[in-house]
């Protein structure tokens, strides 16, 4: 399990281990290419807890290069409804893999969450963004952030996590 939290602790997010070998396998498929997805889940009542409980791998239409990754919406959206309907889950923000980089968002990437913050049919106006970073052999640093509205993407650090 991994927890991230903002320094006021009003947002945080929680990814199963589960969630976090899938992340894995993917990137390391991927190298040298980036690669990525949408995370899925739900807030707690209190909502500054956005449990991650599920990732999608890149859709179909996604364009993968070793810097560059366009993420596509072939098949998202009705994945996301049905999700709401049936498990009332829904669309938290977005993870992706830089290749041989740091796990920080580049200018490019905290310009298109503000875009998805302020897009209507996304209905998440706090997104979060998760970045993998490594390489295909040594295990992979995470990076958490949830982009605000108003502003840049606002780091979440790394909890310890009880085990
Ligand atoms: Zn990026």
């Amino acid at each position: 399990m991994m927890l991230f939290q903002s320094a006021d602790r009003r947002f945080g997010l929680r990814l199963d281990a589960r969630d976090v070998k899938k992340i894995t396998k993917l990137c390391r498929r991927a190298f040298p290419n980036e690669t990525g997805g949408i995370l899925i889940g739900r807030y707690n009542e209190r909502h500054d807890l956005a449990e991650i409980t599920g990732i999608s791998p890149p859709p179909p239409d996604s364009h993968q290069a070793p810097t560059a990754f366009y993420r596509g919406v072939q098949g998202l959206q009705r994945c996301l409804q049905r999700l709401w309907h049936g498990k009332r889950q829904y669309y938290i923000g977005e993870w992706h893999f830089h290749p041989l980089g740091t796990p920080e968002p580049s200018g490019r990437d905290a310009a298109q969450m503000r875009d998805i913050a302020t897009a209507k049919n996304y209905r998440c106006p706090e997104p979060v963004l998760l970045i993998v970073a490594g390489t295909a052999e040594r295990p992979l640093d995470f990076g958490a952030y949830v982009c605000l509205e108003s502003g840049g993407p606002l780091k979440l650090a790394a909890q310890e996590s009880p085990t």
